[in-house]
């Protein structure tokens, strides 16, 4: 992050207003979303359709230069943008779309960082279980200088403690930005379950959910992209950073909630428990996808500190959200439900994390005769 801010850094807001409401003849901006080479970042690019579609299959191809992106050399540098899930676009308003995309090589394989892709091949195996998720977003606001927004600039507000689903200018930081993504997802018809303030200040939550299959990939993401954008207009970023503070401070994850059709209904506690069991003998594993590291990125939030179970460890337990895996209290008295895994980083690719449970959890006896 740049240490010093441009002070030309700052357009003035008011005259956009009269370009935006000039009328469009007719004609549809579709801007395209995709997963950058890092498989944390988020690239679009617009087009003018002649026509608004009318679903996913009235958006044709499209292709970008890899190169610029870290996802292909230069001598072979076009890659396809396939879009698989289309949205409202909450910026500059029908008839407009946004639309996400999968990246696929010249060859039409999965390009670097589509997880999207081996994670619908598993949804496929296992859609029988009506997987349902929920996933639970946190991220940090900064300012341009790197600072969480509204810290002092040479010092550190006041320790932990009052500002976890705060109201007030002292406690509550941010929230316009919370607030304005809110109806931008409502707007663009992405799955938005509720929000929170977090334990930081300048920390944040919205969920995303409940989702069936591949589709909480999809809505996260997206809902990603509008919380970048958002925090774009006001001249702030958010950092899905799993540690951005170092010391007594929070960190940020991306609990995820599961549940299968046996887990919902009667006595389907019993499935949570065999679920859990299977989870306890992968853990590395587990810690390797979820987040873009290997771990590496979850090393310095799950302390076993600050509401995580340590990193080299697997606990459960019913309302422990000091585990890796947390049974709501809920579920287990009413013996159905879901289960949450606590263990995703604010960074993870929900397909990665959502494909590794599924395997897990659901394909457990095909993973070990691959492996053999
Ligand atoms: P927490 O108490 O952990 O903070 P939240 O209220 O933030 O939980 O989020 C709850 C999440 O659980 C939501 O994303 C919601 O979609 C998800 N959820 C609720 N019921 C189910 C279910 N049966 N299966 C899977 N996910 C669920
Ligand atoms: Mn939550
Ligand atoms: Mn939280
Ligand atoms: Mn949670």
């Amino acid at each position: 992050m740049a240490a010093s801010v441009s002070s030309s850094s700052h357009l003035n807001k008011t005259v956009r207003q009269h370009y935006m409401s000039l009328p469009q003849r007719d004609k549809c901006l579709v801007t395209y979303i995709w997963i950058d080479g890092t498989g944390e970042g988020l690239r679009n690019k617009t087009r003018t359709l002649d026509r608004e579609p009318k679903g996913i299959a009235d958006i044709p191809e499209w292709n970008f230069d890899g190169s610029s992106t870290s996802q292909s050399d230069r001598k072979d540098s076009d890659l396809y943008l396939i879009p698989v899930c289309m949205f409202r676009d909450p910026f500059t308003l029908d008839p407009n779309k946004l639309v996400l995309c999968e990246v696929l090589t010249c060859d039409r394989k999965p390009a670097a960082k589509n997880h999207r892709a081996s994670c619908n091949q598993v949804m496929e195996k296992v859609k029988d279980y009506d997987l349902w998720f929920g996933m639970e977003q946190e991220y940090t606001l900064l300012g341009l200088d790197g600072r969480p927004f509204s810290w002092p600039s040479n010092g550190y507000p006041e320790a932990q403690g009052p500002y976890y689903c705060a109201v007030g200018a002292n406690k509550s930081y941010g929230r316009d930005i919370m607030e304005c993504h809110y109806k931008a997802c409502l707007y663009a018809g992405v799955k938005i379950y509720g929000t929170n303030a977090e334990v930081m200040p300048s920390q944040w939550e919205f969920q995303v959910g409940t989702c069936q299959g591949i589709e909480i990939g999809d809505h996260l993401w997206v809902a990603r992209f509008l919380l970048h954008r958002v925090c774009e207009d006001f001249g702030v970023v958010a950092s899905l950073d799993p540690k951005p503070m170092a010391g007594d401070w929070n960190g940020a994850g991306c609990h995820t909630n599961v549940s299968t059709n046996q887990m919902r209904e009667d006595n389907g506690l019993d499935y949570i428990t065999e679920a859990i069991d299977k989870l306890s003998k992968r853990h590395p594993e587990h810690i390797r996808l979820y987040d873009p590291h290997e771990g590496r990125d979850n090393i310095r939030r799950l302390t076993g500190q600050h509401e995580t179970a340590n990193i080299n460890t697997f606990t459960h337990g019913v309302a422990h959200r000091g585990s890796s895996i947390r049974i709501p209290r809920e579920t287990f008295d009413q013996k159905k439900g879901y289960f949450e895994d606590r263990r995703p980083s604010a960074n993870c690719d929900p397909y990665s994390v959502i494909e590794v449970i599924a395997t897990t959890c659901l394909l457990d006896s095909e993973v070990k005769q691959e492996s053999k």
